[in-house]
């Protein structure tokens, strides 16, 4: 396995967010977490890049105990994230926004990655020397990803990419996690949109108030009486 969380638990202070998670993710999988408003969806990604307090449990990446490591460090192992709302430097431009993504990286491998991500993103290229600030809400989520994807990670993190995305986008950029996990990219998908995600996902973890409560084939999920009525409003 690349990632394994055992019993993780975490809390802000007296009150318990995660209770005792399992989760696994080999290796060129695509892993979704579902799960509606304050379920700890981003509690869980905090805790795996290392800013969050776990109280209980441990996280394994690549068979090592990280689940004390300084977030910089798990960086530096291949943990890459592409945080909730974005979080692009506005007055950067979108290429500087992009170099920062490569900041532990030196040599030709940057720009080689640089330019493979303008030709995952085309848009990106056409705007390179623009804020990343001016950029359209779908835009700025493309910058995230490719950001995230300069730090060449081993396992990509993406926290609710749909956010605030209308419907043509959402499905574009879920074409590009596709795309990303066909490449062999380990992605774990962290969305409140809960049918875009686990049509891509080869599996998915349904959490509810801090448990994992179903977790399958995405597919499968897709089809429970269970999903299709509690997020997929059918
Ligand atoms: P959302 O999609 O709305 O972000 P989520 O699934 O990511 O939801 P979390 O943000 O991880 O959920 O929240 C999990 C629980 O922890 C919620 O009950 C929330 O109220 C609580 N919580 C989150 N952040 C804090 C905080 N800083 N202090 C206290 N409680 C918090």
């Amino acid at each position: 396995m690349l990632l394994e969380l055992s019993g993780l638990s975490s809390h802000y202070g007296r009150i318990p967010a995660l209770k005792g998670i399992d989760i696994e993710i080999a290796e060129g999988e695509l892993v979704a977490l579902v799960g509606g408003n304050g379920a700890g969806k981003t509690t869980l990604l905090r805790c795996l890049s290392g800013v969050q307090p776990v109280s209980g449990g441990t996280i394994r990446f690549d068979g090592a105990d990280i689940t004390a490591m300084p977030p910089d460090q798990r960086v530096g192992l291949g943990i890459g994230q592409s945080p909730e709302g974005r979080q692009v430097f506005g007055p950067m431009s979108v290429e500087d926004n992009l170099r920062l993504g490569a900041y532990r990286r030196h040599g030709p491998d940057v720009a080689h990655d640089l330019e493979r991500m303008y030709d995952l993103f085309p848009i990106l290229r056409q705007k390179r020397r623009e804020a990343a600030g001016t950029l359209s809400g779908g835009q700025q989520q493309m910058l995230a990803i490719a950001r995230a994807l300069m730090s060449a990670p081993r396992l990509l993190l993406l926290d609710e990419p749909s956010m605030g995305l209308a419907p043509l986008l959402v499905a574009e950029i879920f074409a590009i996690v596709q795309s990303l996990k066909a490449a062999g990219t380990t992605i774990f998908l962290v969305e409140q949109n809960a049918y875009a995600a686990l049509k891509i996902a080869d599996r998915g973890y349904v959490l509810e108030t801090g448990s994992v409560v179903l977790a399958d084939r995405g597919d499968r999920l897709l089809a429970d009486e269970r999903v299709r009525e509690a997020y997929l409003g059918l």
